[in-house]
């Protein structure tokens, strides 16, 4: 559609926007029977959404449930979508090809749902003529439109057997009072919800857009905006919801884009900059001693990637500055003997660490492994586990407490919950990507020790600058040497016995199987993943194997029953471990070269490849067999990256395109806002022009004090409130 709305009717300038508002609300607001709303009260960003005029006690709770709290919120609540609409014509004046608006009363309305595709009909006409208007699939237009109402239409006009017709217009239902019908029209098309239509959201917001001068402060110096082509921040809060036209919509949608984006990356860099500056962790000294004591500890030489690791670790961890470091790699390319070197080394400086892992299973793996590099060391380490209760666990704590433990294994909860260390240096998070900022910021409570994050899976640039937007990333790029290829292929029904038999060979020479089975959320709560697993694991051990042995290990399994069987699985006294995804999140058996995952068309991308991460870990050849039989695509496409590629990064990047970013990266779930209109993605060029803009403004003025930086800090404040701990700035 093309704009009637040219640049005459309605300046574009800063304190003028929109069309002035003499004109009469052209529909009575139906406002709640206690409409305590006011049309001239002082509002501001922070004033309830309730007394806006036009909303109430009840609208509001409306309002609410759409996320919209604050006349702030009203202000981001953004279009979805925009009409430019030509100002309306008579009927008579209508040609055929063009696109046109009309102001007609509906004669008749007759839906024919007989016809592929099923239309909606109306016959409309004016003081001109009358004219046939068609929407395809129209439906959903029976209870809206109905003869005898008078409505704005806007469309393409087309000739039909010599009749002129409108095709799917756009339209609006308009009263006696519509004196200005295209104001209304044109615009934005708003989120609806059951009880508040995308009409009556506008008619509520429009009004307000004549009080931008009291509610939005520009953020930028002119030069700086000039610089960036950013156009001024009234403008572009008007323009979003009434765009003059396209040009000017795009121009808005840059420059709110950008303050979003500019907002997350500065409470990013506040947030940083306060941990470097106002709190302080034990230095831990790095001598050549200390190093040769601590690679003594493994038994092979370290990688160059893991070297560099480790050397940015104690260029960072020797400095009073708390570290925040991300360390980040593939599954199985060393991530643990590097967080251990960093243990080691706050030990060695006379500091306690916690090594904290999403769930049990993977804490205590993270111990079991640690112990085959600490034997006989003097380390004072311990594992907390959920069974730990009474007099022990008080024991244990109070030794903690005391200093007389060295390294505390848990889970995020067990270590969170009610452990306090004497002297906490260094704070190791398994992350996995299960936790985000927000729990980072809970961990430094009590004290700021170092922080060691380490996460598995490949994080795409953009995610790492928002999610992570605050640490410092190391990266390990190359698994160790040594390493056995692994084969992955995609197993149909009919060749699953053939898969039988190769794994039965394999099992003969004492090589070691995982079978894996899918947790589908929806089946978990019901218990029926363990049901499927104990099913297979009857089916497996009685007829399929039943020269081996074949043991089973699920989620709910108390503690000590899990421990021993994957004791006696590392020992190889087990031949194949049925399990239900437990075994997910990090069990290192060399031995163990075949996996064969159930399901698979049921796993995601990130899963299959983290799963597959388990075998491979020692010098022969390892299988990883993918049981599916799919239609669906999506499903038929992960399988075919997996026998593809082992590439985590590419995998992730595969993962990235067929699950799109919204999935991958919910900001809530990383304790940051979420952007109502930027997309890390898309605006990635945006994004980083907006990181290194907030991140000298968090250098050269902190505390946001200075003037010109007042309006940034009280709308950052007002958005991020504690959650990121920026409060003490205010
Ligand atoms: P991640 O934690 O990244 O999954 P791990 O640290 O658990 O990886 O290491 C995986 C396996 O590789 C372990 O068995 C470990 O002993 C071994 N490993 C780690 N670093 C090296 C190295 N430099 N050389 C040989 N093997 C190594
Ligand atoms: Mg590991």
């Amino acid at each position: 559609m093309t704009t009637a709305m040219n640049a005459g009717e309605h300046p574009h300038t800063e304190s003028a926007p929109v069309p002035a508002h003499g004109a009469p609300d052209f529909e009575p607001l139906r406002a709640d029977a206690h409409d305590d709303s006011h049309d001239r009260g002082p509002l501001t960003p922070s004033t309830p959404v309730q007394y806006v005029k036009g909303v109430g006690p009840a609208r509001a709770k409306t309002f609410a449930q759409l996320g919209v709290n604050t006349v702030g919120d009203l202000l981001e609540y953004y279009p979805r979508d925009w009409v430019f609409a030509p100002s309306p014509v008579k009927i008579a004046r209508l040609q055929p090809n063009e696109t046109a608006s009309v102001i007609a009363l509906v004669e008749s309305t007759d839906y024919q749902n007989y016809r592929r595709p099923p239309i909606f009909e109306a016959m409309v006409s004016d003081d001109t003529s009358t004219c046939r208007v068609v929407w395809f699939h129209g439906g959903y237009l029976r209870n809206q439109l109905q003869p005898g109402q008078v409505v704005m239409l806007s469309g393409k006009v087309t000739l039909f057997k010599h009749q002129l017709q409108m095709t799917n217009p756009k339209f609006m239902v308009l009263d006696e009072a519509h004196t200005q019908p295209d104001l209304y029209f044109n615009g934005g098309v708003y989120p609806a919800s059951a009880n508040l239509s995308s009409a009556q959201i506008k008619r509520i917001i429009v009004p307000l857009l004549e009080r931008l001068d009291d509610l939005v402060c520009e953020f930028y110096e002119d030069d700086f905006r000039k610089r960036n082509r950013l156009i001024g921040r009234r403008e572009a809060f008007a323009w979003i919801h009434m765009p003059p036209d396209e040009e000017n919509l795009a121009q808005a949608q840059r420059r709110l884009k950008y303050d979003e984006l500019f907002l997350m990356q500065l409470g990013l860099a506040l947030r940083r900059y306060r941990i470097q500056h106002f709190s302080s962790a034990v230095a831990c000294a790095c001598s050549d001693e200390v190093d040769s004591r601590i690679r003594k500890r493994f038994p092979f030489l370290l990688t160059e990637d893991q070297n560099e690791c480790i050397a940015e670790i104690v260029a960072d961890m020797g400095r009073t500055e708390p570290m925040n470091r991300l360390l980040q790699g593939d599954v199985g390319s060393g991530k643990t003997v590097v967080a251990l070197y960093a243990a080691l080394l706050a030990v060695a400086n006379r500091t306690q660490v916690a090594i904290m892992a999403p769930t049990e299973i993977l804490a205590s793996q993270h111990f079991i492994s640690m112990e085959r590099y600490l034997k006989n060391s003097h380390v004072r380490r311990i594992l907390i586990t959920g069974g730990l209760t009474g007099r022990k666990r008080a024991e244990l704590l109070e030794q903690i407490q005391r200093g007389d433990i060295d390294i505390v294994v848990g889970t995020v909860a067990l270590l969170q919950k009610d452990i306090e260390f004497r002297r906490l240096g260094l704070v190791v998070i398994d992350e996995q990507h299960k936790f985000g900022v927000h729990q980072r910021a809970q961990l430094r409570k009590d004290g700021t020790p170092h922080c060691l994050v380490m996460t598995a899976t490949p994080i795409p640039r953009t995610l790492a600058m928002t999610a992570f937007g605050d640490l410092d990333v190391s990266i390990i790029r190359h698994v160790p040497p040594g390493r056995g290829a692994v084969i992955t292929r995609w197993v149909g029904r009919r060749h699953q016995k053939d898969a039988y038999d190769f794994i039965r060979e394999r099992l003969k020479v004492k090589k070691q199987a995982y079978f894996v089975y899918p947790r589908i959320a929806a089946v978990e709560e019901t218990g029926k993943d363990i049901e499927a697993a104990t099913d297979a694991w009857k089916k497996l051990a009685e007829k399929v194997f039943p020269e081996f042995n074949v043991a089973l290990l699920h989620g709910q399994m108390p503690s000590a029953e899990k421990q021993r069987i994957m004791t006696e699985f590392r020992k190889g006294r087990i031949d194949a471990l049925v399990s239900t995804v437990v075994i997910e999140v990090g069990v290192d058996v060399p031995n163990a070269t075949i996996m064969v995952i159930e399901a698979a068309d049921r796993f995601g991308l990130a899963q299959l490849h983290q799963l597959r991460g388990r075998i491979g870990r020692g010098e022969s050849k390892s299988y990883c067999l993918l049981f599916a039989e799919t239609e669906n695509e999506v499903a038929r496409s992960r399988l075919d990256v997996m026998t593809r590629t082992h590439d985590g990064f590419e995998i992730a990047e595969q993962d990235l395109r067929l699950r799109g970013p919204g999935e991958l990266f919910s900001a809530r779930q990383h304790g940051l806002p979420d952007l109502k209109i930027a997309n890390i993605i898309d605006d990635s060029e945006l994004l980083v022009m907006a990181r290194k803009h907030a991140f000298e403004l968090a250098a050269r003025d902190p505390m946001l004090a200075q003037i010109q930086n007042r309006s940034i800090r009280r709308t950052l404040l007002a958005k991020f409130g504690d959650s990121i701990g920026l409060a003490d700035i205010a």
